[in-house]
């Protein structure tokens, strides 16, 4: 049986809009890893009567309800008396919980226990603890005629810390099923498309499933399986794999959710290949990414950022009459920045950006999203000419970043790459 959540954020500062309910986002991403159903966002004041009208709507159209805040020492912190109310629970004091609490003050924050922290020990009768390693506020879930109520603190760093200790395992026993999901990542086709060449196939599974999730510059799509055990449920994620395969060609780029800079660097010790990078548009991003990878040392050599036209004539040796003629945005240009880059670094591979990132037009009159992708290998230098068009500044350089990245992986995986 499938259970259907609610999410009950309380906290008047959510209401005011002064936080952002990040809790419900954290919880819904591992709850619909879980397979449980979430249904309903509740956000409520630190306001008993209406916090208890929350829960009783809550309780009629939801098997699991979680709540966040209002674990806290404060008069406004009411989430556990107002809860024990509504389901007739007592609440009971734990010793040794409060004697935790005490060493917590103690000696991490070295204060003695505010008197009013003691109301933190107190629990409902019967419940199963969640302790707050980072924190002291604990919290706790009990069942009450089929519905499991969860409480979890909400500074956000507490409430995560308990959901990956407690909060998954404990859910995790509710169903008899293990979810398995796979992120396959695609790179070169916008999320209509893929999801005109999929749709048909996606309309009429059930399990497991498949929805894609179009992130800034390129495409995921997650297949997810359920199954009494894991080794079944991966079983049937493997002709998913295969029919987008089939389907979508070699924009397919990983099975694993790994980006594209992760699978260039994967590619990269296969192949047993170094890269260095020269920028100019993308002001040093295709470097921060590859190196934000561990391990990237044993691939990167070393980047470029060519902002100037003096930079990449006097650090790249781009030529002159290349400048001059072409522009610093051409395919000639990033061509020579691409083979300037290998020969200074020793690379094997160079791979140069070079583009108008916006919002006006370069000193030429070259347009907003024009973007040249060079790659300077062993076998010759190959260049990718982009239209990316009029989008803002932030996305321009993301998508070219991809696009950089894009072209070294289709190289080292021996597949063309100057079209898409
Ligand atoms: P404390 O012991 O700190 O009082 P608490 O469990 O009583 O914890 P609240 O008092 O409701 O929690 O919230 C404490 C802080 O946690 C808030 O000021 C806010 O910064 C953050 N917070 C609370 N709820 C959320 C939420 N839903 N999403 C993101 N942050 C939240
Ligand atoms: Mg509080």
């Amino acid at each position: 049986m499938s259970h259907t959540a609610e999410l009950i954020a309380v906290g008047t500062e959510l209401l005011l809009g002064n936080i952002a309910n990040t809790n419900a986002q954290t919880l819904s991403q591992s709850l619909s890893a879980l397979g449980v159903n979430v249904f309903w966002h509740t956000v409520v004041g630190d306001n008993p009567q209406r916090l208890r009208e929350a829960l009783d709507i809550a309780r009629r159209r939801a098997d699991i309800l979680i709540t966040t805040g209002g674990l806290g020492p404060t008069y406004d912190d009411l989430t556990k008396q107002t809860i024990c109310e509504a389901f007739g629970k007592p609440l009971i004091l734990h010793p040794d919980i409060l004697e935790d609490i005490r060493t917590f003050y103690e000696s991490a924050l070295h204060v003695p226990m505010p008197e009013n922290n003691t109301q933190q020990a107190e629990l409902p009768e019967g419940c199963v603890v969640f302790d707050n390693p980072v924190g002291t506020a604990p919290g706790c879930a009990f069942e009450s005629e089929g519905v499991h109520v969860l409480m979890l603190p909400g500074p956000p760093h507490e409430m995560e810390t308990m959901l990956r200790r407690h909060v998954e395992p404990y859910l995790r026993k509710l169903s008899h099923e293990v979810i398995v999901s796979q992120d396959i990542m695609t790179f070169g086709m916008g999320e209509s498309s893929v999801d005109e060449l999929l749709h048909e196939k996606m309309a009429h599974m059930t399990n497991p499933t498949l929805a894609t999730y179009a992130k800034p510059c390129e495409v995921r799509l997650r297949a997810t399986a359920k199954a009494p055990t894991e080794n079944e449920a991966r079983a049937m994620l493997a002709p998913v794999w295969e029919m987008v395969y089939k389907t979508l060609g070699d924009i397919v780029y990983s099975g694993d959710g790994g980006d594209l800079a992760e699978c260039c660097h994967g590619h990269l010790i296969r192949r047993n290949m170094t890269l260095a990078t020269a920028e100019s548009c993308t002001g040093g991003l295709v470097a921060e990414r590859m190196t934000a990878i561990p391990g990237a040392s044993g691939v990167y050599r070393g980047g470029v950022v060519s902002y100037w036209t003096s930079v990449k004539a006097d650090l790249l040796h781009v030529p002159q009459d290349i400048l001059d003629t072409y522009g610093p945005v051409s395919a000639e240009c990033a061509r020579a920045m691409a083979e300037g880059v290998r020969t200074l670094t020793g690379a094997d591979l160079g791979v140069s950006v070079t583009g108008v990132a916006g919002p006006d037009p370069d000193e030429r009159g070259v347009p907003v999203g024009v973007v040249y992708i060079g790659l300077a290998t062993p076998e010759g230098t190959f260049c990718r000419a982009l239209d990316l068009g009029r989008r803002r500044r932030d996305r321009i350089q993301g998508l070219s970043a991809n696009h950089a990245f894009d072209v070294v992986r289709r190289y080292l995986q021996g597949l063309p790459v100057e079209q898409i």
